[in-house]
Order: structure tokens, then sequence, then C-alpha cells
């Protein structure tokens, strides 16, 4: 199939495609899909062998957000019958860090619900740092913490922090219909701050939230201009009590070509499986794992992941390994890049402009949803799950409403229960 030897040899040079051919890619059959599923899993070999790197969310502090983002179950005026709990200490957000540790986490993602951190904040998240490497000295810390202030993210990487996240989660022409208390802009601005400050910039979307093939490619097109060193790929869970909770538009199939798409546009990016794998890909996940390098370990924030070990199982089983705590996970051009940035934050920020203008937090502070350009969600099979009406229709329906798969979290991090890991 020419699109696929064409993405598969520019994957292997680390070449970005075109639009028409992200959109293309998206627009393949059900026939096509394990041809698909072989041809990104070259390009994931080629940067990232058969390494499955490890993330862990320790959720500080759950519920109550000022914010109205549609997807998330935090947000303000959410029924969602989730755990709501004010800041954890830092012996307690220790202690569940080192669950998924001990699980084969090497990355700990330490989120928090709101608008954006205090200064006072800043430092709860310090102190949580340093308890965190007091018996973890090697592992990499990821803060989640929503928009930030001038100096914020410079405190953090003096604090001790690798990593910052925060998802453009979808295109800058729909994210008005997601949220309306923040602009896509305010989320580009935080990623660029802190990539500046010389933090390893995560950076992802959310799926399924009712938008077209083109906004997926928007937003994936301006994550790889931003310069995002991991891209979560959050697939909508519509959770009863939010505004997206009939949202059920995702295949496990259309999972597929999704992460495809934003493998061959990011090839030598992680790409991280991020919340509703289980709900989303099912028995599928194993293929995911072909294309994705990354996944979280147990449990999201709000909601539960398959066991632990049923993770391991699946990697092993696959034919694919943990990633050791002192492997670099980005191929080296790009590790010495980031390492640079690291070294010699820029002053004004990440250097490239991104083409579309917002960014989104991802596997921490959410993925969103939102209706979005109009579709008719629900209406025609074909349109939900592939609302691209310039290209064939694709052989998979809309995916049925599992709610039976979606477990709100009842243990971990502010609960009496052992975590998930
Ligand atoms: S995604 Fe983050 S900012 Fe938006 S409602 Fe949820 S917790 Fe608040």
């Amino acid at each position: 199939m020419d699109l696929l030897d064409t993405l598969t040899a520019k994957g292997l040079r680390g070449e970005t495609p075109t639009r028409e051919e992200a959109l293309a890619l998206l627009a393949t059959t059900d026939d096509e899909l394990l041809d698909v599923v072989a041809a990104a899993g070259r390009v994931r070999r080629r940067w990232f062998g058969r390494r499955v790197k490890l993330n862990y969310l320790v959720n500080l502090k759950s519920g109550l957000c000022p914010e109205d983002c549609s997807y998330c179950s935090q947000r303000l005026g959410s029924k969602a019958e989730i755990l709501k709990y004010t800041w954890l200490k830092p012996d307690q957000a220790a202690e569940a860090a080192k669950a998924g540790v001990s699980g084969g986490a090497k990355r700990v993602c330490l989120v928090a619900s709101g608008r954006g951190p205090t200064d006072r904040d800043i430092d709860r998240v310090t102190d949580t740092v340093a308890a965190i490497r007091e018996a973890d000295p090697a592992v990499e810390v990821c803060a989640c913490l929503g928009l930030l202030s001038d100096n914020q993210a410079e405190r953090l990487k003096a604090a001790g922090v690798d990593a910052y996240n925060h998802n453009l989660n979808t295109s800058e022409g729909t994210y008005g219909d997601i949220a309306t208390t923040h602009t896509y802009a305010d989320r580009v601005d935080t990623v660029q701050k802190a990539h500046g400050a010389g933090l390893s910039a995560c950076s992802g979307l959310i799926a399924g939230m009712g938008e077209s093939d083109e906004d997926l490619v928007d937003v994936v097109f301006a994550l790889r201009e931003l310069g995002s060193d991991s891209v979560p790929v959050n697939f909508l869970i519509p959770f009863e009590g939010t505004p997206l909770a009939k949202e059920w538009n995702l295949t496990p199939q259309r999972c597929l070509r999704i992460l495809a798409m934003v493998r061959f546009v990011n090839p030598d990016t992680e790409v991280r499986i991020a919340g509703g794998r289980e709900v989303h890909l099912r028995s599928l996940q194993p293929l995911g794992l072909h294309i994705a390098n990354s996944i979280f370990l147990g449990d999201y924030l709000t909601s539960e992941g398959q066991a632990g070990q049923a993770d391991l199982d699946m990697i092993r089983d696959a034919g694919f390994e943990v990633e050791g705590m002192g492997e670099s996970t980005l191929p080296r051009h790009r590790a010495d890049v980031a390492a640079d940035a690291a070294q010699a934050p820029a002053a004004g920020g990440c250097g490239t402009a991104p083409a579309a203008g917002g960014c989104g937090t991802g596997g921490g502070c959410g993925p969103c949803g939102g209706h979005a350009h109009g579709h008719a969600h629900g209406d025609a099979a074909t349109e939900a799950g592939h609302p691209d009406a310039g290209h064939d229709a694709p052989e998979t329906a809309a995916d049925e409403a599992r709610t039976d798969l979606v477990r709100v979290r009842r243990r971990g991090a502010g609960t009496e229960l052992a975590p998930n890991a």
C-alpha cells in the first residue's frame, strides 16, 4: 500500500508526514488495520525498540475544580461520584508513588485538580518531590498542576521536577466547545513556560469527544510543533455526571488508527496510551503496544484501570519489555536536545511557535471532550466513528456505550485501600 510505505519510510527517517497523509491514515478501513499496526510498529521499533515505559499517576488533590472542562469528572458542577479530597501530605504521596515504582514505573506523575497552583502549592509539591526522591532517587517526576504563572516552572525545575504535563487536548478550533474558563492559548502558554524553564514537555490529546479527523490532525501537528517530548493519547471516558457522558464515539479499531497517526506524526517522540485504554481498546490493547511505547500502570486519576499485574503480563505476553530506570526513553538525538534544554533553558519559551494555539493537560489534569464543530453525535454510526465526510466510510460502527467498563477509583491515593500497581 503506497500510503503505508510512504509513512513508514518517513517515520524511519524521523520525518513528519503531510496533513493529507495523516488524514488518509485515519480513513483506512478495518481490512487494512493490521497493515497499519505493522507499519506503525516498524517506526516504533526503529526509535524505541520493544521497550514500554511505565508511568504511575498520583492524584494529589481530587475533584472540586473551578474550571469547566467538559470531559472531566473533576470539573465545576460534575455529578460524577468520584473521590474528592484536598492535598495529600508529602509522605502520603510518597507512599502512593512507591507502590507504582515497585510495580515497575520509572516516572511518577503528580497531578492536582484546579486552574493552576498557588505559590504555596508549589511549596507542597517541592516537599512531595523531596519525599519521593528520598525513597527512590532515580525516579522521574512529572508535575501536572494546571496553568502556570511566571516563575513557577523555574521553581518546579529547581525542586527536581523533570517534566511538566499540560495537554492541548483538542484543536484550537474546537477548544472553546470543551472549556470556557480558559483558552487554548492559555494551555500553549503553560507548555511553553515549562519548556522554557528546562522541563521536559508532556502534552497530548483526548480523542472521542465528537471531534473531526481534521481536529485530531490539527492537535497532533500542533503538539509536534510545540516540541512535546511525550504525547499522551487519552480516549474519552464518558463519565456519568459530565456533559460528555453520552459521547461513546470510539471503537478499538478507531483507537488504533488514531494511535498510528500520532506515531507517524511523532515518530521519535514518546507516545503514551493514557486514560481510556481499557475502556476503548479492550482486548486489542496488546496491538496498541506495537504503536505506542508508553502506558500508565494501574489506575488513573478518578477511574480504575486493569490490575497492575495484568499490565505487566500483557507487556510480557506481547513480547515487549518494561523500560528500566536507567534507560533513556527518547532516542539519542531527541534526548540530547532535551538535555541541552534542561541545562540551558531558553528565555522565551520553546522556540517553536505552535501552529494552532492552545494546549491542554494530559494524563493527570485530564483528557477532554467536547462537542466539536456541530457534528451530529451518535446519529450516524459512520459519522460518529469517522466524521471526516471527505473519505470513504470506515467499516467499523460507532462504539456501544460500555458503561460497565467505567469504574470510579475507590482505592489508592486518598483512600485507606492499597493502590493498584
Ligand atoms: S481537566 Fe483539570 S482544569 Fe479541567 S476541570 Fe479537570 S481538573 Fe479542572
